[in-house]
Formats: C-alpha cells, sequence, structure tokens
C-alpha cells in the first residue's frame, strides 16, 4: 500500500505538540503513553519540536526507580501570530502567543471609505507597527490571520460579498489575501469573523467545556461561527453560519441576498439606528447621531440601560428578532452554548442577554434535555482577531491541518485536529 511509505511526522508533530501543550510538563516515555506512538517517533518529534524552540526542557521528574525522566515544556512565546479584524468602523490587531495570551493590541480607522488598496496599505503599516511593538525578533511571527466579514472564498483569498449597495460591494473579488502578503512579506490566512470569534471565544474561556456551541457575531451584519464536535465548521465553501440571512419573514421585503424577510432588515445595527434615528425626529428619542453606525448603536444601549423606555424598546424588538434566528440556529444543530460577541454587543449585551434567554428557555426544542447556556463574550471587540491569530498559529505550526483547525474541549486550551492516517 502506497501509505506505508507515507511519513506520519506532521502529525505525530502535531498530536506530541497538544500533549506537551495540554498536559503541562510532561516526559517522553508519557507522552509515548498518551499519544500511542513509538518512543522512537516520540524522541524524534521531540527533537525536532526542541530544536525548533516550540518545546523546552524544565528538570526531571522524580524517580520512580528507574531513569530519571526529563520534562519537556510548551515555550509559550517562542511563535506568535498576528490577528487583524477588518471592520467597517474599527480595524483591530493583536498579537498572541501559542498559549493563546495577547500580547499586544491596537485598533484603528476602520475601511469605511478607503478603497480596498488603501485599506491593505494600512494595514500593512499597522503591522509593522504591532509587530515592532511585540517582538523583539520578528522571525517569532508566524503569519497573519485576517477575520473579514462574510462570504469569503477562504481557499483563493477574497471577499464574495456582492451585495448591490453594500458597503464591502468594491471588495468582492479584490485579492485580498495576495494583496496583504505582498505588502507584508508575511503569510498570510484568511477566514469569516463569525468563525474566527467562534474559536476566539474557547481561548477567552467562555466555550471551554462545550464541544458544541455557536458564537453569534454582530457587527455591520449578523453571522454565526460554529464548532461543532471540537471544530469549526465551515460548510462547503466556508460560509456557513449566515444567520444574517434567514428569513424572519416570508412575505417581508427582498433582501439584497435574493432572500425575503431577512433577520439583517430588521435587526442589523444599521437596521436599528435607522430606527431610533425616525424615533428621533418624531420627537421620541433625546439622542445625537454620528455617522459611525458602531458608536450610535452603543449610545442607543447606553440610553436603554439608563431606562429610557423608546431605546430600550428599539433594542428589545431587535433582540426578540436576533432570538427568532438564534432558536432556530440552536433547533437545528443542537448546540449546547451560545456565545454573543461582536462590537455591537459592547454596549447592548444586558438587553440581548434577557431577550434570547427568555426565547431559549421558551422555545428550544432540546431545552427538556439538556440547558442552552448563553453568554456575552469576556471580549466582544476582540474575540474575532484573537482567533484569526489562533488559527494563523495552528496552521503554521501543523501545515497538515490547514483544513481541520479543531479546539478540542477539554484540553484547556484549542488544539490541532490530528488525522492519524490509516
Ligand atoms: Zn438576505
Amino acid at each position: 500500500m502506497a501509505t506505508a511509505s507515507k511519513p506520519p511526522r506532521f502529525g505525530a508533530r502535531g498530536r506530541v505538540l497538544e500533549l506537551i501543550r495540554s498536559t503541562g510538563p510532561t516526559s517522553r516515555t508519557e507522552l509515548a503513553v498518551a499519544s500511542g506512538l513509538t518512543q522512537a517517533t516520540i524522541s524524534n518529534v521531540v527533537k525536532e519540536l526542541l530544536h525548533d524552540g516550540l518545546i523546552g526542557e524544565v528538570g526531571q521528574a522524580a524517580s520512580t526507580g528507574g531513569k530519571r525522566r526529563t520534562l519537556l515544556r510548551l515555550s509559550p512565546d517562542s511563535r506568535l501570530g498576528v490577528g487583524v479584524l477588518l471592520g467597517a468602523e474599527a480595524i483591530t490587531l493583536v498579537v498572541c502567543n501559542l498559549a493563546g495570551e495577547m500580547v499586544s493590541r491596537m485598533k484603528t480607522v476602520g475601511a469605511k471609505g478607503m478603497t480596498p488598496q488603501e485599506a491593505v496599505a494600512a494595514i500593512a503599516r499597522s503591522v509593522e507597527f504591532i509587530v515592532e511593538d511585540a517582538a523583539d525578533d520578528a522571525g517569532r511571527i508566524v503569519g497573519i490571520g485576517l477575520a473579514v466579514p462574510g462570504p469569503i472564498d477562504r481557499d483563493n483569498g477574497f471577499m464574495t460579498r456582492a451585495l448591490k449597495g453594500d458597503l464591502w460591494e468594491a471588495w468582492a473579488g479584490f485579492p485580498l489575501l495576495a494583496e496583504l502578503e505582498k505588502a507584508t512579506g508575511m503569510s498570510v490566512a484568511i477566514d469569516n469573523d463569525a468563525t474566527a470569534a467562534a474559536v476566539g471565544e474557547y481561548w477567552l474561556g467562555a466555550a471551554e467545556e462545550a464541544a458544541a456551541y455557536a458564537c453569534v457575531y454582530m457587527s455591520a451584519g449578523i453571522g454565526a461561527g460554529l464548532v461543532l464536535d471540537g471544530t469549526p465548521y465551515r460548510g462547503v465553501s466556508s460560509n456557513a453560519g449566515e444567520l444574517g440571512h434567514i428569513s424572519v419573514d416570508a412575505s417581508g421585503p427582498t433582501c439584497p441576498c435574493g432572500n425575503r424577510g431577512c433577520l439583517e432588515l430588521f435587526a442589523s445595527p444599521s437596521a436599528i439606528v435607522s430606527k431610533a434615528k425616525l424615533e428621533a425626529a418624531a420627537g421620541n428619542l433625546d439622542m445625537a447621531f454620528t455617522s459611525n453606525i458602531e458608536e450610535d448603536l452603543g449610545r442607543l444601549g447606553m440610553l436603554g440601560m439608563r431606562g429610557d423606555a423608546v431605546a430600550h424598546e428599539i433594542l428589545r424588538s431587535a433582540a426578540d428578532l436576533l432570538a427568532v434566528g438564534i432558536v432556530s440556529l440552536v433547533n437545528l444543530f443542537d448546540v449546547g452554548l451560545i456565545v454573543l460577541s461582536g462590537p455591537a454587543f459592547v454596549s447592548t449585551g444586558s438587553i440581548y442577554l434577557e431577550q434570547v434567554g427568555q426565547a431559549l428557555a421558551r422555545a428550544a426544542l432540546s431545552r427538556s434535555v439538556h440547558p442552552v447556556k448563553l453568554e456575552l463574550s469576556f471580549s466582544t471587540r476582540d474575540s474575532a482577531a484573537l482567533g484569526a491569530a489562533v488559527l494563523v498559529l495552528q496552521e503554521e505550526l501543523d501545515p497538515r491541518t490547514r483544513r481541520s483547525v479543531s479546539v478540542s474541549a477539554g484540553s484547556g486550551i484549542p488544539s490541532v485536529s490530528w488525522d492519524p492516517g490509516p
């Protein structure tokens, strides 16, 4: 069989690294037992990981009668990944290490009003700045994970969104990945912001114990990142989880996507702000508006929190509609946890938690079998950028995982999935 000559190198490397990472200081013997790999393979892989600086030797385990065993531990700062979240109102950059710790963070103006070429140049300048700030040795940076508002062509590295009048219309088909690689000289991986956020939530701790969960991500649009059986579910073309384009009114207005009565038409930040403007024009809401939807939504959220009945009602009705979508999502995938993340929840989170929580308790089909937990992200603004950095770190460490990065529950940190081969 042809497989007999196939070296297990990358699979073994990924698995050994994950074991060292998840179990803390451990010995070669323990690694062989836990992995099922031979001592000789473990010895070779460990030698390679030590050579690459990904792990280090940290003393010896107490003797149990035989030879003392040298302990190995992950060197978290040996590799760093840059995560970039491309947003209309803000571009967020983070640098994180192998343990998922954020080493540096910065926020710049959003891509709204920029051409894709201008945005790539701006991102490249910011990357240079943050890398200089975070790493004394740029060689530790493995690459850039770029989280973008979907839909995307992940394999070819561009956004495909071509909805008429959409903010991102000019970006459709622009070779984003290739241009950013050219501008920075680094390797770039692209992903949907909601999927990146779902991975980020695992590292942030909200989804630590859930094998199946969804991250409902609201920025300019509404999306969902799905993690099923511990692995991000992307669908055939990395466009799963378009929560904003499920219909909540079959006879409603036609959405630019072609569907009717899409959730996003009624419950996206711009739809909410438009409603607030109408109320303000009618004299029912005392609020000043800017040209920044995110900021306006933040102001509306603050008013609602402080007890303004009109602001609260606008947000409550939008949250009720989002809840309709979320109940459908839960019914379709039987997830045990929903995490709300994205800049739109920064000051509105508590209103959404209440409305969505009530809907899940009232209507989720699985509620009599298991509770469906609902949480607000620990970092609504940064989860997607962090997840993007994690994805590029994992891809770099184990090239065989380029299409199968997983976040195995229970190990304490996301892992690279391992295909032991036939
Ligand atoms: Zn639609």
